[in-house]
């Protein structure tokens, strides 16, 4: 019988999407996978355009959905974090019944942030495999946050170059419970059998270097490699076509990620410097709680002025997006799904980080990756970025001398990231892993 392993992502969709390529990279390796969702992300995902499961099962993949109850509390995200621990119940059950119908499993592979998935693989006598859901670089921090005062020049943190606070992930820059629940979940990954991450050793050798003989993080990335085709044009054609008529590397992709708000008084400078900047442009803009349709955010008759140059709506597939040749940048909050996803496929990025990770990794993308620039911001309390900078800014990504050596730097990160995932240390860390779990003599019924 294959060897078969329970993949539980955290709820939200910057953790799900890198764990169902964990999914099918194991699964390739002929590990049978049960992929745990609640209600919530189960109906999202399974009512998808060609949704991961179905996409799975036609390329021979045995990754099959399990169903747990939304039990989490909604509302603010402190709740929600602290909330996280009622999955363990739900999670056991599922384990006791995988057991019982003779499908024991040999491991839990868990979101980091899950901080109650280790001591339930230890009771259910499991391996257990930290999936680590950003940069290498912010285990590091905040695997060091003992270490970190807010002084001005943050030099001493192993394998990571010399930082300002405002560098720093919010995890240690704004002590909250949910920062504490962070910061414990890397001081749990010391008992996990492995961490994994979704980087490559060519981009963050120095962060991985340093965790070595600490909590080792291998590096299994990018795991969206090989990269998200087009499917077969249901659903998306009209975007399709759209981008099928731009010329190569002249539209460039806007979107700040799956969950964070951007104020609306931002939003509006976003739409007037993307307009002002000439370029054609796909928005992926969310409504607001106050907002049932992108439109009441935007300037009044802004999509019908802007209907030949851009395209807006509340989500886009941003693999797809992000392969089409005529996409040449990124407009991006740097999230680090945003920023794997970018690199593979020699994407250029305008940072405008907003909070948590980002701002941490959109200071590595333009200082010491040098695949991006980042837009300045007003010098007040809102740090509003003008119309005007957007405007500038986007055109020195797609266009210039700059716009060509970013691009440079970037095709150059593809080409070693393509590696890592073929012949590299990712593909090889990837195989260890599976080659660990086959090992795993299945506990007895
Ligand atoms: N995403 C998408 N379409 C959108 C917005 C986001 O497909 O319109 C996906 C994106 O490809 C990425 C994930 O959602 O895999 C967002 O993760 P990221 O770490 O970039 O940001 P987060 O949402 O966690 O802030």
């Amino acid at each position: 019988m294959a060897a078969h392993a329970v993949l539980v992502p955290f709820p939200g969709r910057g953790h799900i999407n890198p764990m169902m390529h964990l999914a099918r990279k194991l699964a390739s390796h002929g590990i049978s996978v049960t992929f745990v969702l609640t209600e919530y992300w189960h109906k999202i995902i399974t009512e998808a355009e060609d949704d991961d499961f179905s996409h799975a099962q036609k390329l021979g993949l045995d990754i099959q959905a399990a169903l747990i109850p939304d039990c989490m509390v909604a509302g603010n995200m402190v709740d929600f974090f602290l909330s996280l621990s009622n999955m363990e119940t739900h999670v056991s059950e599922l384990l006791t019944n995988l057991k019982s119908s003779g499908t024991t499993p040999s491991c839990i592979v868990y979101d980091t942030f899950l901080r109650w998935a280790v001591p339930l693989a230890k009771r259910h006598a499991l391996l257990s495999v930290a999936l680590w859901p950003t940069s290498v670089t912010n285990f590091s921090i905040m695997y060091h946050s003992d270490l970190v005062g807010l002084q001005d020049c943050i030099d001493y943190i192993p394998g990571v170059p010399s930082l300002k606070p405002a560098d720093l992930p919010s995890s240690i820059l704004s002590p909250s419970p949910v920062s504490n629940e962070i910061l414990q979940s890397i001081i749990d990954a010391r008992d996990a059998d492995w961490v994994v991450g979704n980087s490559f050793y060519a981009l963050e050798s120095k962060a991985i270097d340093a965790l070595l003989h600490k909590t080792p993080v291998q590096s299994v990335g990018p795991l969206n490699m090989p990269s998200a085709h087009w499917g077969d044009g249901k659903g998306v054609s009209q975007c399709r076509e759209w981008l099928d008529s731009k010329p190569a590397r002249s539209v460039i992709y806007v979107s700040f990620g799956s969950f964070v708000q951007v104020p609306r008084a931002q939003i509006r400078e976003i739409a007037m410097g993307l307009m002002q900047s000439g370029y054609c442009f796909v928005w992926a803009l969310r409504p607001d709680k106050e907002a049932s349709h992108v439109w009441e955010m935007l300037p009044v008759g802004y999509l019908e002025q802007c209907k030949e140059q851009g395209l807006v709506a509340p989500w886009f597939r941003q693999g797809e997006i992000l392969s089409h040749p005529s996409v040449g940048g990124f407009f991006s909050h740097c999230g680090w799904n945003s920023i794997m996803e970018s690199v593979s496929e020699g994407i250029p990025i305008l940072g405008f980080p907003i909070g948590m990770d980002q701002f941490t990794n959109c200071k590595f993308l333009v200082d010491e990756w040098e695949f991006g620039l980042r837009g300045r911001s007003r010098e007040d309390e809102n740090r509003i970025i003008e119309a005007e900078e957007i405007s500038r800014k986007v055109k020195v990504l797609m266009e210039g001398e700059e716009s060509v050596r970013l691009r440079g730097v970037v095709e150059r990160f593809r080409e070693l990231a393509k590696e890592e995932v073929t012949n590299g240390l990712s593909a090889t860390n990837l195989k260890l892993l599976a080659d660990k779990l086959k090992e795993v003599k299945c506990p007895s019924k």
